[in-house]
């Protein structure tokens, strides 16, 4: 193929659509790629999709773009984790944070795995995750992620932001690099004698001809699933949630820089701090409870229930396609699949698509030489995911709906995850066991472990024994101080924000 005026369609101008149209004007800008966005003004975007991982830090510094231009535009704000409440009943597991893993961290892991593991052997230590990350501590003392410039450690930390205003921003930032855009509603996709897609046709009867097309078009999948008919593996059988609500509340004075997702009765409820606003939602199971009743019980928790806040329903699968690149075509976002929104994982999985699928497709020089092995790296990172969220849900100690007493009952789990279980409550160290399945690049070993010790997932003792000197070797008291002492170098979260948008 003539790399030369190579034209890419991306379809779809949603959150997905926009970050691959940005990667790829960056990545490909001496290229002299042709890259147009085509979006339906019929058609809405999703509009959720608020909260994010640390690779999104990297997205907009690869792009080009410093926090003090976006941020402000997009309402956004930091995130060093997500605290999880009521997942777990039992005393003192109920609630617990899943940091982002600062690089001092480095110096209070080896306590945190040293207590974990013998806490699983029957000695009393503190295995609790709090303890331990300075994330939890920024948590507490609602504290911004930006370190001064004289602190010598990376902080990793990720956004909330209003997804709207993301894509908006994105779409100016793409332009400018010369992506065009396009306001079109596509009809159908013609397919050439080989099977690949040879142009579009617009509901206007306008054509609309690329050699490569990116398939962002939201759940319809109007591409990968719809045309080029690649199949989706439903991963509903072992995650029931397949639909939210989503409504905004009013922002406090003074927040951290979390998501707080909130396990309810049919299942959770998200809380993401915006500086306009808090976007709220709640993630249920169609089949255990209707969209009535979990309005009402999502309202009574918030204080809502006389409240004329506006509510929005969504319906979402779960689940991905077979093959992410298929033929010419290349799936990102919603298209290529969805795994519960629980880690906010879905703008990383579109990130990751579209990096490696430009390297594959550099190395290739242009052409599929490897597509089999970019989509089995992307279908790999999509189970991984899937395996860490179904966790969350089967390991609940929550049996007080038939919800719970089925997610914590549910056998249909996959094998990789029943191996990290049964390593787990046999007391091994699962370092190996992730190393083996070679999962640790997606969720790594500190993420396992906060999710089993958050939850308080230890093997039944009849009693803890007390430990030696050198069970006892580090000091909680020692830990608490030494990430107090670092939190002293941060400044309030909310007060970073505002500096944000007043430069
Ligand atoms: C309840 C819920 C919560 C979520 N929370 C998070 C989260 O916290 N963090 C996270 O990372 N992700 C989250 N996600 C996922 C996230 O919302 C999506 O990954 C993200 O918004 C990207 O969506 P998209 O661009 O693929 O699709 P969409 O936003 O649906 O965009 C689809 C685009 O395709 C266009 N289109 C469709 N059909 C046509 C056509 N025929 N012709 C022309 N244009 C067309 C539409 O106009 C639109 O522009 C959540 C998802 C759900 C359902």
């Amino acid at each position: 193929m003539n790399r030369q005026n190579k034209k890419i369609i991306i379809l779809g101008g949603g959150t997905a659509g926009w970050i691959t149209a940005n990667l790829m004007a960056t990545h490909w800008q001496d290229k002299g790629f042709e890259i147009t966005l085509v979006e339906s003004p019929d058609i809405g975007i999703i509009g959720v999709g608020e909260g994010s991982t640390p690779p999104l830090k990297g997205f907009m510094e690869t792009i080009g773009v410093s926090e003090a231009e976006w941020m402000p535009e997009c309402n956004a704000t930091y995130k060093v984790g997500i605290t999880f409440k009521d997942w777990s009943l039992k005393p003192g597991f109920t609630e617990y944070v899943h940091p982002f893993v600062a690089q001092p961290d480095q110096f209070t892991i080896p306590a945190f795995f040293h207590n974990s593991f013998l806490r699983r052997k029957g000695i009393d230590l503190e295995g609790h995750p709090d303890q331990f990350f300075l994330a939890t501590e920024m948590i507490r003392q609602k504290l911004s992620p930006v370190a001064p410039e004289n602190f010598p450690f990376e902080i990793a930390y990720g956004y909330h932001f209003d997804s709207g205003l993301l894509g908006q921003f994105l779409r100016r930032v793409a332009e400018q690099k010369g992506v065009r855009y396009k306001e079109a509603t596509v009809a159908g996709a013609m397919l050439d004698a080989q099977g690949n897609i040879d142009h579009l046709k617009t509901t206007d009867g306008e054509v609309l001809k690329a050699d490569l097309y990116v398939d962002s078009s939201g759940f319809r999948g109007n591409l990968i699933q719809q045309t080029l008919k690649v199949p989706f593996i439903s991963c509903a059988e072992s995650l029931f949630n397949d639909s939210a609500i989503v409504f905004p509340t009013e922002q406090e004075e003074n927040f951290a820089p979390h998501t707080i997702s909130k396990a309810m009765k049919y299942g959770w409820a998200w809380k993401i701090p915006l500086t306009n606003r808090n976007g709220n939602g709640y993630v249920y199971s169609s089949s255990f409870v209707d969209a009535d009743k979990a309005e009402t019980e999502i309202r009574a928790h918030l204080g809502l229930l006389d409240s004329d806040v506006e509510t929005r329903q969504l319906k979402f699968k779960v689940g991905r396609v077979a093959q992410h690149w298929a033929k010419n075509c290349l799936a990102v976002g919603l298209s290529q699949g969805f795994i519960e929104p629980l880690e906010a994982t879905a703008l990383d999985m579109v990130q990751e698509t579209v990096v490696r699928f430009i390297e594959a497709y550099n190395n290739g020089d242009y052409t599929d030489k490897y597509r089999d092995e970019f989509n089995n790296r992307i279908s790999a990172r999509f189970d991984a995911v899937r395996d860490y969220i179904v966790c969350h849900y089967r390991i609940s100690s929550r049996r007080d709906t038939d919800y719970w007493i089925a997610n914590s009952t549910n056998e249909k789990i996959s094998q990789s995850l029943r191996s990290i279980l049964q390593s787990w409550m046999a007391g091994k160290n699962i370092t190996d066991e992730l190393l083996n399945q070679n999962l640790d690049i997606y969720f790594p070993n500190v993420s396992w472990n906060c999710l089993l010790t958050g939850k308080g997932i230890y093997p039944d003792q009849q009693q803890l024994r007390p430990g030696s000197d050198l069970a006892n070797k580090y000091k909680i008291e020692d830990i608490r101080e030494f990430n107090r002492r670092c939190a002293l170098n941060f400044g309030s979260h909310c007060e970073h924000l505002r500096m944000l948008q007043s430069i």
